[in-house]
């Protein structure tokens, strides 16, 4: 994946006033991706801006650099207490633009296309990972750190990014990657008396015994599918 840079001397931004970056907020656009490039490079725009977009093609665009504050989810210190996010709350009386980083996808209701989810799937981890080289720790990629912006202004924005934004399918997403960090050792070769066989490991104090082993053990034939993850054991009539 690649980020193409489209800020221009126009795009708004201001200093983060020495907040670190701890949560991402989901936008969906209400228009098409040229609409938003233009908008947010426009000298007439002197209200917003957002660090990303994502297009229905799966480009991404960058306005705003991550240690900036992009102007996407403004609100009074008063709006606050209405927020639904609890982190939002509980960084009162911060304004929430000050430790998020924003990305709008063009579409209007929150439906994404395959390539637009892969790619802010890409993005959200892009972020975490950048978040992580500049500040020491991950952007952490759950429900409470990656938000919609009706979870900041429920009054006035309550259909962004839109009623069918694939919330779920997005944490699954983002959850899965997390498997990456755990740690995984060589499993002792004798478990419980049991001689185990090689390229046997030990993720956080389980044993994985692979399942080829298993099906030579039982005489069986093993065959495994990656696009579709699954296991085929054809065990002998
Ligand atoms: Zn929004």
């Amino acid at each position: 994946m690649q980020i193409i840079q489209k800020g221009n001397k126009h795009t708004n931004f201001s200093g983060r006033g020495g907040h670190i970056p701890i949560a991402i907020v989901d936008h969906i656009s209400g228009g098409t991706m040229s609409s938003m490039d233009s908008w947010f490079q426009s000298e007439g725009n002197t209200v917003s801006s957002a660090h990303f977009g994502v297009s229905k093609t799966g480009e991404i665009h960058q306005y705003v650099d991550i240690t900036k504050m992009a102007w996407a989810n403004g609100i009074t210190v008063d709006s606050i207490s209405k927020a639904t996010a609890s982190i939002v709350k509980e960084k009162s009386p911060t304004n929430p633009n000050k430790y998020t980083v924003s990305i709008e996808h063009e579409g209007t209701d929150g439906t994404l296309t395959e390539a637009q989810f892969t790619a802010t799937v890409w993005l959200h981890k892009y972020i975490s990972g950048e978040v992580k080289r500049l500040y020491g720790k991950p952007l952490v990629l759950d429900s409470k750190y990656v938000i919609g912006h009706f979870q900041v202004d429920p009054i006035r924005k309550p259909y962004c990014p839109g009623v069918k934004f694939p919330w779920e399918r997005l944490y699954a997403a983002l959850k899965n990657e997390e498997v990456k960090d755990l740690k995984v050792d060589k499993a002792d070769t004798v478990v419980n008396g049991l001689k185990l066989p090689e390229g046997s490991v030990l993720i956080e104090g389980r044993t994985y015994v692979p399942l080829a082993a298993i099906g030579k053990a039982i005489g069986a034939q093993v065959s495994w599918d990656n696009e579709t993850k699954t296991a085929t054991i054809i065990t002998k009539a």
